[in-house]
């Protein structure tokens, strides 16, 4: 018998990044500061990440594109596969990200691309705990309890047994 189901996110929406509780905060700061750090010379659209992890340091990560497109990275990318190669021994907590365009950051939050909802789902499940994510713009910022919200009905390792 056929049935009809629905996937629902939840998501907390503040007026800007002052809005955010302290933590979160500095979070979303240190995303701002981190596109500063790409290397964008084509889009000009300036992505910065950054992971905190649970001894309270940060790792950023910036887009770095290519003359070969397909060749660049994304910031949350860059972040993500620093912080496995440099710290499997902590835990992923929360990862914000920010993008500077024509040197401002947007208006709007920037969402993750649909690769790095992918990798940010691994990591979620390796770790087996929920990573926070926060989508910081000018005028919106958004605030997500974990990544698998994001990409309902992914592909998983589960898919692969
Ligand atoms: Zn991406």
């Amino acid at each position: 018998m056929m049935k009809k189901r629905e996937s629902i996110i939840s998501y907390l929406e503040y007026k800007g990044i002052d809005e955010l509780p302290g933590v979160d905060r500095r979070l979303a700061e240190e995303a701002v500061a981190a596109a500063s750090g790409a290397y964008a010379p084509y889009s000009h659209f300036m992505v910065g990440a950054a992971i905190l992890l649970d001894d309270g340091s940060v790792v950023r990560g910036a887009n770095v594109e290519n003359a070969a497109f397909p060749s660049g990275s994304c910031a949350e990318k860059t972040a993500l596969s620093f912080t496995v190669a440099n710290h499997r021994d902590k835990r992923s907590v929360a990862i914000a990200i920010a993008a500077l365009s024509g040197g401002a950051l947007t208006a709007g939050p920037v969402p993750p691309c649909g690769n790095c909802r992918q990798m940010l789902i691994e990591e979620e499940q390796r770790l087996g705990t929920p990573i926070k994510i926060i989508l910081a713009g000018k005028s919106s910022v958004i605030v997500l309890e974990n990544c698998q919200s994001l990409m309902p009905l992914s592909f998983t390792r589960s898919n692969l047994r």
